[in-house]
This record gives structure tokens, C-alpha cells and sequence, in this order.
């Protein structure tokens, strides 16, 4: 489903962010990535979802080569993996109904089935009754809430977070966790990078660990290890 060959990432400032990664994530799993600061974490997960390419090597997902697809299939692939980010990223002005529906609107979904649609990612995030706010009104958590459900209302094969609760508390941060559980056990494969040791430790998932580019450990039920 997601698999990586020999992938390099050089930056233009000649910085080697990924140094020859080789991986592969089968449909369903749930995998933790860790590591330091500046290991290549982020540009390991964005090369998956084709915010950065690879200088080298091939990238597969679901079935799709990324180093190889035109810039005009990129959202076609975007269709297929949903993302979430550490700051949210959801649209100021519009509610939380209709940041929803419009991640379903860019795609072409048939107005009849929107609002079903939406509705019933709200109701997974427990978020029904704050349809008509906006992002202002809401707390991190629940932010980061409208968000997942943003990232799954298309029903991607993968979810792809990059330090979903890093600006979140930690209570707030095992209920988004649940709720990325109970996305997994739908069928959804999930690949998520972390600095959140006690998480990482309790769910007792795969664990890739990246250390200066390079994956240094891969482990069926990990561990986060000692990084900060
Ligand atoms: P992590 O997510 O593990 O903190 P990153 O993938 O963000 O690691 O960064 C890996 C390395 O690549 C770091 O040295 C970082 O400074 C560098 N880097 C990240 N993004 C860019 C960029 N857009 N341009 C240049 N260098 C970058
Ligand atoms: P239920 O049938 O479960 O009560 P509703 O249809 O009343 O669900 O909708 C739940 C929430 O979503 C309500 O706050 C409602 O106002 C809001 N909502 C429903 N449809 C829209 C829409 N088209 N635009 C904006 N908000 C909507």
C-alpha cells in the first residue's frame, strides 16, 4: 500500500533531510514515527503525500508511483490519503460544517451527499452540535477534531498526521488519540509522526524510528526510545 525504495531527499540548500529510506506499510497498520529534531521526520511524511518529492527513489501508494505522477494528478492522489496537521490548518472564515464540506465540494462530490457525509464525520468526532461555529469558537482539541473529520470525510485508504498533538494538552491528546484508533479499526491505515512518548508507549504500535534521514529502527509493538 505505501511502499518506499531507496528514497533521498536533498533541500535546494543542499541539506540531506532523507537518506535512503526503504519501507512498507500494508493496508491497516498503524505506525508511530520518531526521532529527534531534525531527523527527517516531517519530509519523510510530506513525501508521502507529495507536499515534497523525492530527489530519488520510488515512492508507491496505492498503486500510485509519486515520484512519476503529473502535477496535474496530485489531487487524485489526495483523494486517496487524508492529512492532519499539528496547526489544524482549517479555513478562519468558514464553519466548521463547511470546512468540512468543502474538502468534499473541491472533488466534485454530488451536493446530495454532502451533508450526510458531513454529518456523519462530525458525530465520529463527537462534534455535531458545534456544526455552525467556527474554528475561533473552539478549543485545540476540538479544532484538531474538525480536522481529522475533514481528513476522513472523502473515506481515504490512509491517514498521514504529522504531530497531531503537539500544541495539544495531555488529556486533550489521548482523546484525539481514540479517535485515530477508532479510524484504524475502521480499516484506515495510519502513519503518524510524534513526539508524544507516553502515547507511544501505551498504544503499542509498529514504531519507525528516523534518525538523521535514516530509519535506525522498526519494530512490530515499539517503543518511542529517548528522544526528547
Ligand atoms: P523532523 O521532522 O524530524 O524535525 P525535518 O524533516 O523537518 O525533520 O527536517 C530534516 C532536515 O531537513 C533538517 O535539517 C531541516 O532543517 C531540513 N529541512 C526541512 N525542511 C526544509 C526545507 N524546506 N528547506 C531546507 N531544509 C529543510
Ligand atoms: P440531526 O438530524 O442529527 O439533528 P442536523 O441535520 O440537525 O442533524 O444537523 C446537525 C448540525 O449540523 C446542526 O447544527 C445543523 O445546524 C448543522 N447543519 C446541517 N446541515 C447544514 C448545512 N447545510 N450547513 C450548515 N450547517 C448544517
Amino acid at each position: 500500500m505505501i511502499e518506499m525504495k531507496e528514497v533521498y531527499k536533498t533541500y535546494s540548500n543542499g541539506v540531506l533531510a532523507v537518506n535512503g529510506i526503504n519501507i512498507s506499510i500494508h493496508p491497516g497498520e498503524f505506525v508511530y514515527v520518531v526521532g529527534p529534531s531534525g531527523a527527517g521526520k516531517s519530509t519523510f511524511i510530506k513525501m508521502m503525500y507529495r507536499e515534497e518529492k523525492p530527489t530519488k527513489g520510488s515512492i508507491i501508494i496505492n498503486n500510485m508511483n509519486l515520484a512519476e505522477i503529473k502535477e496535474r494528478n496530485v489531487p487524485y492522489l489526495r483523494r486517496s490519503i487524508g492529512v492532519v496537521f499539528q496547526d489544524f490548518k482549517l479555513l478562519e472564515k468558514l464553519t466548521v460544517y463547511e470546512n468540512i464540506a468543502f474538502a468534499l465540494e473541491v472533488i466534485g462530490e454530488q451536493p446530495k451527499n454532502i451533508k450526510k457525509k458531513v454529518l456523519d464525520v462530525l458525530d465520529l468526532v463527537q462534534l455535531k452540535h458545534k456544526a455552525r461555529h467556527f474554528p475561533n469558537e473552539l478549543s485545540g482539541g476540538e479544532q484538531q477534531r474538525v480536522s481529522i473529520a475533514r481528513s476522513i470525510v472523502n473515506n481515504p485508504a490512509v491517514v498521514i498526521a504529522d504531530e497531531p498533538t503537539g500544541n495539544l494538552d495531555p488529556d486533550t491528546s489521548w482523546g484525539i488519540m481514540n479517535i485515530f484508533e477508532e479510524i484504524n479499526n475502521r480499516g484506515t491505515t495510519l502513519v503518524m509522526a510524534t513526539h508524544n512518548k507516553e502515547i507511544v508507549n501505551t498504544m503499542k504500535k509498529r514504531v519507525i524510528a528516523i534518525e538523521e534521514g535514516q530509519i535506525v529502527r522498526d519494530e512490530a509493538r515499539g517503543e518511542y526510545g529517548t528522544y526528547d
